[in-house]
């Protein structure tokens, strides 16, 4: 393993005698990324929400990387300015990283507004391990919703540096797919990824859960 940014050249990786591999044949399925990008009130944590419970009774071993929730914890000295978004995103696919070394599938709900974080983000990830999910929801819609009131303080000017209002949204240009949840419920939005996803997982013997 060779990392160009390391402080210290005396670091060295210390291989684990169990693969990645191992432990998904554990799990009886893949591990990945699937990572839900799209403005503030789009619907990606209630959907990311809404397809974690699907998985979950299936039996697959799931976990949700809420991006708020991250700013709890170990993203909590971050701003939302765009060094200190980067970094977010950083922090946030590197710990998805783990998860799915661990053999876990991983949702994770971020506004990630720029194409090149995002592009960052799924480097880290083998190929065909990393799922983007564009929840595309027009500006005036989201702005409707306003489920935490956060479009109101942005336009009244008490939240800057505010996606959508005052900060752009890039965007994905290729993303693996595209929900429009203008027109589609979370229950519709969840069925269409839900395939996808099982394509990807090579469901062998997760249990379902009772
Ligand atoms: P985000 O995580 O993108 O900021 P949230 O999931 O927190 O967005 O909020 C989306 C809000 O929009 C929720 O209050 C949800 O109930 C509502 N909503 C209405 N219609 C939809 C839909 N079709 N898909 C997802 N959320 C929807």
């Amino acid at each position: 393993m060779k990392n160009e940014n390391l402080n210290s050249s005396h670091i060295t990786w210390h291989q684990s005698n169990i693969k990645k591999k191992n432990r998904q044949k554990l799990n009886g399925h893949k591990s990945i990324m699937i990572w839900f990008t799209g403005l503030s009130g789009s619907g990606k944590s209630t959907i990311a929400n809404a397809l974690q419970n699907e998985l979950f009774n299936k039996g697959i071993h799931c976990y949700l990387l809420d991006g708020d929730n991250l700013r709890y914890g170990i993203n909590r000295n971050l701003t939302f300015s765009d060094e200190d978004r980067k970094e977010n995103i950083r922090r946030t696919a590197e710990v998805g990283k783990l998860f799915v070394d661990a053999g876990i599938v991983v949702l994770a709900a971020l506004i990630s507004p720029y194409e090149e974080d995002r592009k960052k983000a799924r480097s880290l990830f083998e190929k065909d391990e990393f799922f983007e999910v564009y929840i595309n929801c027009s500006l005036q819609e989201c702005e409707k919703r306003d489920p935490k009131g956060l479009y109101k303080k942005a336009r009244l000017g008490e939240i800057s540096q505010f996606t959508g209002i005052s900060q752009p949204y890039e965007e994905p240009k290729n993303p693996d797919i595209q929900i429009n949840t203008t027109n589609l419920s979370v229950k519709e939005s969840v069925q269409k990824i839900l395939p996808y996803i099982f394509k990807k997982l090579d469901l062998k013997n997760a249990r379902k859960k009772e």
